[in-house]
């Protein structure tokens, strides 16, 4: 209970900053994940300036593959680049 407790109020921390973050150009889902070369994987969101920040706050980035992030809501993947921000109109 604490530690979602704890991935509760850290989710709201980003979400309460005015960072804008980047969404899935196919289902607009603000959550993805990186992967290290062990399979492992963890949830990251990114900001509008292309900067890949871990959800849990315990979480390192080193030795993950940020070239490549999937879509937790679909089974999109690719890089940072295409992924759709605020500023962009959507294509469909
Ligand atoms: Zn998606």
């Amino acid at each position: 209970m604490f530690v979602l407790y704890r991935e509760k109020f850290r989710f709201n921390e980003l979400n309460n900053n005015k960072m804008k973050k980047l969404g899935c150009p196919q289902c607009v889902i603000h959550r993805f994940f990186v992967k290290n070369d062990k399979g492992e994987s963890i949830v990251v969101v990114v900001s509008d300036d292309y900067k890949i920040i871990p959800i849990h706050e315990s979480d390192n980035l080193e030795g993950f593959d940020l070239t490549i992030l999937y879509c937790l809501g679909c089974s999109w993947s690719g890089s940072v680049k295409s992924l759709t921000g605020g500023k962009h109109k959507k294509k469909y």
